[in-house]
């Protein structure tokens, strides 16, 4: 319940430009400000220089540029030109080939053909050059033309692309059987939105249940699937499970996000698991920092203290 009112109010709150513009100004402008503990920087190179600490750290890595909700085609093309610059800048510094976007920045709330082509650009490049392309997911009403969107793009023949399901969503069973006979790899989170109760499930117990149900579904019968959790129950529950399917430690991954317990994240990779870190970056960061804060109220304390000592 608690969850359920803490997801709708950050959800309420992320749509204040007011809001917006005001923690713009201040998240980000010195190093210790309080956006950086979700965020990389606001530019590529910030989030080059964090992307190369992760790695030094023994851990691998996905680049995100923040952006979402655009509404002209325009930004949408511009976005894409961002993807394609980004590819070869995480060429140039070396870095892990792998990067993860959000179907809505580039045009799918616009026109859906108009973002298979912007996805197929990026998608060219990143075939070129050995990249492999996480597309996320975003809330309900976004699902079936994001996965008809993969659909058109595997069609075509594009296999170094997977998509994001989301274990609150009551579909997600199905879609995680059809991802699999697909051959695509999927990466399961619990997801991050506010959804209806006629669509997902609202207690934690059970989008907690359905994540069991799915992690051990992907791992018999996916391809290569990302368990992307930082609850320590879902990882024991990954781990006890291939462990007793005899599933090697290099047949799957787990995820996490950037800032999100740095000491889970050494200690499963310590262990021998493959590891890979979500790194968002970019001046859009609001909507996903407020995300962030609504799966962990106390965040707001920690921001609060922060706003504080950065006054002076
Ligand atoms: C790599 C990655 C990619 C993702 N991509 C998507 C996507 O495409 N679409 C989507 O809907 N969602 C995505 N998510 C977010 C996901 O859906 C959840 O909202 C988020 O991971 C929190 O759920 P949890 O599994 O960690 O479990 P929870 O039950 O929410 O949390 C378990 C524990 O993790 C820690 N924790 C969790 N969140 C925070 C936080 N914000 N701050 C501090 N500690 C925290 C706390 O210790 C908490 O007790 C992604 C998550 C990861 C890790």
């Amino acid at each position: 319940m608690l969850d359920a009112l803490s997801k709708s109010f950050f959800h309420a709150l992320a749509g204040s430009k007011r809001l917006e513009g005001m923690a713009s100004r201040i998240g980000m402008a010195r190093p210790t400000s309080f956006a950086r503990r979700f965020i990389a920087g606001e530019t590529a190179e910030e989030a080059i220089e964090a992307a190369k600490a992760i790695q030094a750290r023994g851990l691998m890595l996905t680049l995100d540029q923040l952006g979402e909700s655009i509404t002209t085609l325009a930004v949408a093309a511009a976005a894409t030109g961002i993807y394609l610059a980004l590819i070869e800048k995480i060429r140039a510094a070396g870095i892990d080939r792998n990067i993860s976007l959000k179907p809505t920045q580039l045009g799918l709330d616009i026109d859906p053909a108009v973002c298979v082509d912007n996805i197929t650009k990026i998608l060219d490049a990143a075939t070129r050059h050995d990249f492999f392309v996480r597309i996320d997911m975003e809330n309900t009403p976004y699902i079936q033309k994001t996965l008809d969107m993969f659909a058109s793009v595997w069609s075509q023949g594009y296999r170094n692309a997977g998509v994001v399901l989301q274990s609150a969503v009551f579909r997600t069973e199905d879609d995680a059987r059809a991802m699999s006979k697909l051959g695509a790899r999927v990466r399961l989170v619990k997801g991050a939105y506010k959804e209806p109760a006629a669509l997902a499930h609202q207690a934690k117990a059970d989008v907690d249940q359905a994540f069991v149900r799915i992690m051990k579904l992907l791992l018999t019968e996916g391809t290569y699937p990302a368990i992307a959790t930082h609850d320590p129950a879902m990882i024991a529950a990954t781990k006890a499970f291939a462990a007793g399917q005899g599933i090697p430690k290099d047949a799957y991954e787990f995820q996490m996000l950037y800032g999100i317990r740095r000491d889970l994240q050494a200690q499963l990779a310590a262990e021998g698991y493959r590891m890979r870190i979500y790194v968002p970056f970019g001046k859009q960061w609001f909507p996903y920092f407020m995300r962030r804060l609504g799966e962990r109220p106390a965040n707001v304390g920690f921001v609060l203290k922060g706003i504080l000592s950065d006054r002076g």
